[in-house]
């Protein structure tokens, strides 16, 4: 039967993302005609357009269906994934890449497969320790060697940007990586002990599909689509400068606490507020809003420093320099970055491919990221 690893950076499958109708996944027979006693109970979740009833079933037509559980929810929507599909599941979640070490050196290499357990796959000629070896373990070491640590491709690259600004990374600097890993990898079977923002897809024996979740299995590359889509967005005349929106927000009455604090405090104070509670300052203070609400300097400083992980807006916001976006409002195109960047059940559009960058970004990016700039 066999069990599931996870990516160490999206803690996504190798594998195992379904996508389609029409036939019951491996994931949910999993979870179906194992005893009750070797699995907790998934409940499905009833999205809009899970109604679809039109499966055959493959395998798993023994067991009977009901109107509380449609194996529809344990497939990804084919018109929701973005990436490409192949034999029923999402490509690029696939190919396996790994970090290894062994015993003088660490190597990025790939791509393998995942096997079962904790085992990867891989062509010998891809060793890049010259032994040709062709099974590598991972998360632990049974095998009385260096554990190897599994990664997505676009994931590591992802990693690569938030730890060192750069697309690559040095043989120094994934050799540190590689400790880091080794830190945060410790008595963990399937992946970093970290929160991955995934409620517990990751926890069961396999991956757990859920319908409505597919921005969790998108690649979080760097994205042309998402670039020119952006674009055609930030046309839109809501995001261009105009003047008087300011008194169309309504404030609360009573004594503003922040009136006496010059422009400069207000700027200190904002840096440590998160996005959203930065937003609620501004609501609740006429003040901080008339301090703050115009300046397109402040703004665009907010998004390089809290949105790095929108590196096509980054880029777009670069043309700035030259003048082609002057006339932006970037509060503006800050509230709506910040929104629209959100992972959410039944989230569709281009736009997944930013949420789930952002959601790995703001958990193992960041958490690696701090282990990273404490180990020489
Ligand atoms: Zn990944």
């Amino acid at each position: 039967m066999g069990a599931d690893m996870y990516c160490a950076i999206c803690c996504g499958p190798f594998g195992n993302a379904t996508v389609g109708v029409g036939r019951w996944t491996y994931i949910w027979r999993q979870h179906h005609l194992r005893q009750p006693w070797d699995l907790e109970p998934v409940h499905p979740q009833h999205l809009p357009g899970a109604a679809d009833t039109g499966h055959h079933c493959g395998e798993g037509s023994a067991v009977e269906t009901s109107q509380e559980d449609s194996g529809e929810d344990y497939n990804y929507d084919p018109h929701v994934i973005l990436d490409e599909v192949e034999h029923g599941q999402v490509r690029w979640v696939c190919d396996v890449y790994l970090l290894g070490f062994d015993g003088s050196r660490a190597a990025f290499f790939g791509p393998g497969s995942h096997e079962d357990f904790s085992f990867v796959n891989m062509d010998a000629e891809l060793d890049p320790f010259g032994n040709a070896q062709e099974s590598w373990e991972c998360y632990t070491d049974t095998m009385q060697q260096d554990p190897c640590y599994p990664f997505h491709k676009p994931c590591y690259d992802v990693l690569a940007r938030a730890l060192t600004g750069k697309k690559q990374m040095t043989d120094a600097e994934v050799d540190r990586l590689y400790h880091v890993m080794r830190k945060l990898g410790e008595d963990c079977g399937v992946s970093l002990d970290l929160d991955y923002r995934l409620d517990g897809q990751e926890y069961e024996q396999f991956w757990v599909v859920q319908r409505g979740k597919e921005y969790t299995v998108t690649s979080p590359a760097e994205s042309p689509a998402v670039s020119a889509h952006l674009q055609s967005v930030l046309q839109l005349e809501r995001f261009r400068c105009s003047s008087g929106d300011a008194a169309t927000v309504p404030m609360p009455r009573g004594q503003d606490l922040f009136q006496t604090l010059p422009p400069e405090i207000l700027h200190s104070v904002a840096a440590y507020l998160d996005n959203d509670q930065l937003l609620q300052l501004l609501t609740a203070s006429r003040h901080a809003s008339a301090a703050i609400r115009h300046d397109n300097w402040f703004w665009g400083l907010r998004i390089q420093s809290t949105m790095a992980w929108f590196f096509e807006l980054l880029d777009y916001l670069d043309q700035a320099d030259s003048g082609a976006v002057s006339d932006f409002d970037l509060k503006r195109v800050f509230v709506w970055a910040n929104g629209i960047s959100r992972g959410h059940v039944g989230m569709k559009g281009l736009f997944m491919v930013v949420a789930n960058r952002r959601r790995i970004w703001e958990t193992s990016c960041a958490a690696i990221r701090q282990e990273y700039g404490t180990t020489l």
